[in-house]
C-alpha cells in the first residue's frame, strides 16, 4: 500500500504522479474532483471548531477544497517548498503575493523581461497602491544591488526571460535578498520544477502560471505560489479573503497535467534544441535566441542552473516586422497565439502582441526588434515544425 510518509525518498518523476492524493473511503485509485463550494459537519460544535480554526477541515471552497490541496502538496512536493497555496491565475498568484507581503511605501526590484501583463500590474495596480518597482537587467548583478534601497522588500525574476532566453543567476540573487533581508520569488514557468528548483537555490517563493507546462495542454487558467509556511499563510490569508481560489476542476486537469510534467519537458526541450539548431543554420534568419545555443551568452549558467533549457527560443530573421509577419503567416501548422507551454507548437510577434503595449524605448530597451520571431515549442513531429517555418523562411530569401 502507497506509504506517503516515504514521500522523502521519492524522485521528481515518482512525486508528480503519486504525491499528494490522499484517498477518500471510496479508495479510489486516480484523484478525484470535488465540486462542491461547501461543506456540512456532525455537530453545531463541529462546525465551531472548523469555522474557528481549532480544527482542520474544509470549510468553503474559497478557502480550501479537496480536489484543489491535491493539487498544491503535488506542486509544493516538486518544488521542494513547504506549502502551496494554488490561486485562480498566474496573474492572481503575483498579486496574491505582493499584497500579503508589501505595504504602501514598500519597493520592488524587478527583471526588465518580465511578462507583459506583470509589467502592467506593478506599474499601473501596485503603483496605485504606493508600491513601486525598479527594473534592472536581468542577468546583470551590479544592476540588481544598485536598485535596492532600504525601502525594497522584494526581489522578482522570470528567467529564463522570454523571448530572449537570457538567465539569472539564481543563487547569487539569492544570496543578494538574505544579505539586504528582502524576499525574492521566481517567475518558474518556463522551466517548471521538471528543469529548475528555485527554493533549492535559495529562493523564497516560486510563483507559477499553471496555464502553462504545469497543465501543458492549453485546457485551463490557473496559477500557484510555493514557499516556507509562515510566507504562505500570508499568501493564503489574501487569496482566502480577497478571492482569486483555483476552481476543483482546474485543479484536477492540473494535478493530472503534473503526472505527464517530467516527461513533457524532456520532449520539449530535445524539440526546442533541434529546432534552434536548424534555424541557427537558416540564411533568413540573423540570429536565434536559445540558451541552449553553445554561442549564447550564459549557456554555461544556464546548463548549470537548469536541469534543461525550457523551449521558447526567438528568432530574428530579415526584413524586421515584414519579415516576421511574412514567415507567420506562411505557417499552416503552428498556432499564431501569445500562449505557451502547449502540446501544440505556437508563434508569435512579440512586438506588436505580448510586448505591444510597451513603448518603443522600453521594447528597444527588452531587446525586443521588429524582426523577432518567437516559438514556443510543441510535441508534433520536428520535421513537421520546421516544414512548417521552412516555407516564410525559404520565400523571405527568394525576395
Ligand atoms: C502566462 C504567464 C504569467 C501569467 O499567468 P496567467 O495564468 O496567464 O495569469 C505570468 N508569468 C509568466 C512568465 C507567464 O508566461
Amino acid at each position: 500500500m502507497q506509504d506517503d510518509s516515504q514521500q522523502d525518498a521519492w524522485s521528481l518523476e515518482t512525486l508528480a504522479i503519486r504525491a499528494g492524493h490522499e484517498r477518500t473511503f471510496e479508495q479510489e485509485h486516480a484523484e478525484p474532483i470535488f465540486p462542491t463550494s461547501s461543506f456540512v459537519y456532525e455537530s453545531a460544535a463541529e462546525a465551531a471548531r472548523k469555522f474557528g480554526g481549532h480544527e482542520a477541515g474544509n470549510v468553503y471552497s474559497r478557502f480550501t477544497n479537496p480536489t484543489v490541496h491535491t493539487f498544491e502538496r503535488r506542486l509544493a512536493a516538486l518544488e521542494g517548498g513547504e506549502r502551496c497555496v494554488a490561486t485562480s491565475s498566474g496573474m492572481s498568484a503575483i498579486l496574491s503575493t505582493v499584497l500579503a507581503l508589501l505595504s504602501a511605501g514598500d519597493e520592488i526590484v524587478a527583471s526588465r523581461s518580465l511578462f507583459g501583463s506583470t509589467v502592467s500590474l506593478f506599474d499601473k495596480y501596485f503603483a496605485k497602491l504606493g508600491i513601486t518597482t525598479r527594473y534592472v537587467e536581468l542577468s546583470d548583478m551590479a544592476a540588481w544591488e544598485a536598485a535596492i534601497t532600504p525601502k525594497t522588500r522584494l526581489l522578482f525574476a522570470e528567467t529564463p526571460s522570454n523571448p530572449l532566453s537570457e538567465v539569472a543567476d539564481i543563487a547569487a540573487l539569492s544570496a543578494l535578498a538574505k544579505r539586504h533581508d528582502v524576499w525574492l520569488a521566481i517567475d518558474n514557468c518556463f522551466l517548471t520544477p521538471a528543469l529548475q528548483q528555485p527554493i533549492a537555490l535559495g529562493a523564497d517563493l516560486v510563483i507559477h502560471s499553471a496555464t502553462k507546462y504545469l497543465d501543458g495542454q492549453g485546457r485551463a487558467v490557473g496559477g500557484a505560489v510555493v514557499g516556507k509556511h509562515d510566507v504562505l499563510e500570508e499568501v493564503f490569508g489574501v487569496v482566502r479573503t480577497c478571492g482569486p481560489c483555483m476552481s476543483p476542476f482546474n485543479a484536477w486537469i492540473f494535478t493530472k497535467g503534473l503526472e505527464t510534467l517530467s516527461l513533457r519537458m524532456k520532449a520539449h526541450c530535445e524539440q526546442a534544441q533541434a529546432l534552434a539548431e536548424w534555424l541557427d543554420a537558416h540564411p533568413a534568419v540573423n540570429k536565434v535566441f536559445y540558451s541552449g545555443l553553445v554561442d549564447h551568452p550564459q549557456h554555461e549558467l544556464a546548463r548549470q542552473q537548469q536541469g534543461g533549457f525550457g523551449a521558447v527560443l526567438g528568432f530574428e530573421v530579415l526584413n524586421g516586422q515584414e519579415g516576421a509577419w511574412q514567415v507567420i503567416d506562411a505557417t499552416r501548422m503552428l498556432s499564431i497565439t501569445g500562449n505557451l507551454g502547449d502540446v501544440k507548437t505556437t508563434i508569435t510577434h512579440p512586438a506588436t502582441t505580448t510586448h505591444g503595449r510597451l513603448s518603443d524605448e522600453q521594447r528597444a530597451a527588452a531587446g525586443i526588434s521588429p524582426g523577432l520571431v518567437r516559438v514556443a515549442v510543441g510535441l508534433e513531429n520536428q520535421q513537421d515544425i520546421q516544414n512548417d517555418l521552412a516555407r516564410g523562411l525559404d520565400a523571405l530569401l527568394a525576395g
